[in-house]
């Protein structure tokens, strides 16, 4: 990391985007999913989307978590922009930065649990071995270490969504964009999938999430409305002073050092 980029990290916003569009077909027949979008988000931030269907979210969403490339505009994460960087740089800023849960959880039906949330460190240099121990590590966070060997049609919906979130946390992102990740439960398993999302953002995650259930509002420091690509209305139910502060901002790298030699020490346990 530069020192611009640290100070990124402490400071200034983790996502800025300016004028963004995206426009599907050409002439008579272009329409625009987003439409001269503008936001910024702050570390710390629990943003929820809302708007009716075709208004946009996923697009961003799926922009945000460099998917999906806009027509135009300007979106820097960390302040570096990144439309206009290669696909590789891309994929490994996609995998070490950002966290994705979807509605219909994405597990791989053929693969337990355990190698399901392992599946992301697949692409970063862990030993096949420490990615299992990382991967048993998050899912006990998850009280679901007893399901690790289960393959995921054996678990409940809302068990599945949290192995989902499991593996969405495994590489330790800085941003979890959820798409609807309650839409297919129930109200009991919805409220256990909160409540896991709001301790994930108390350590300091930003967390941006599309739902259609406006009671799930209140777990949110923001709550944006869009409308036909773009933002209807914005507000902040918490003062960003008020946000919380990322574990590793908290921490100085000399106790983050420590914390993890002792956390080696009793074999990954918390
Ligand atoms: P939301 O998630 O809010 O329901 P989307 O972001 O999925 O909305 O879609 C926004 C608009 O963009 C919709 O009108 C949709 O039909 C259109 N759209 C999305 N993806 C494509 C695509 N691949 N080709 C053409 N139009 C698309
Ligand atoms: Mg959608």
């Amino acid at each position: 990391m530069t020192s611009k980029a640290t100070d990124q990290a402490s400071g200034g916003p983790i996502i800025s985007i300016e004028n963004l569009t995206k426009s599907y077909g050409y002439g008579d027949a272009e329409s625009f999913a987003l439409n001269n979008f503008s936001l910024e988000v702050k570390r710390g931030e629990f943003i929820m989307i809302m708007g009716p269907s075709g208004c946009g979210k996923t697009t961003l969403l799926n922009i945000i978590g460099l998917l999906d490339k806009p027509t135009s505009g300007s979106f820097l994460l960390n302040g570096e922009p990144v439309n206009s960087i290669s696909a590789r740089k891309k994929a490994h800023l996609r995998a070490k930065k950002i966290g994705f849960v979807f509605q219909n959880f994405n597990l791989i039906p053929t693969l337990p649990v355990i190698e399901n949330v392992a599946l992301p460190l697949v692409y970063s240099s862990v030993t096949q071995t420490n990615r299992l121990i990382q991967a048993s590590d998050t899912l006990s966070r998850f009280h679901l270490q007893e399901r690790e060997y289960y393959m995921p049609h054996q678990l409940s919906g809302g068990q599945q969504q949290r192995v989902a979130i499991a593996r969405s946390l495994v590489m330790k992102p800085e941003i979890i964009l959820a798409d609807e990740p309650t839409g297919n439960l129930d109200s009991r398993s919805s409220h256990i999938v909160m409540e896991e999302l709001k301790s994930i953002h108390s350590e300091g995650n930003t967390i941006i999430m599309v739902t259609h259930n406006p009671s799930l509002t209140t777990y949110a420091t923001r709550v944006i409305n869009m409308l036909d690509g773009h933002i209807d209305t914005d507000i902040k139910t918490v003062a960003d002073r008020d946000l919380p502060i990322p574990i590793h901002v908290r921490l100085g790298k000399k106790e983050q050092k420590k914390k993890r030699s002792k956390s080696k020490k009793k074999g990954g346990k918390k």
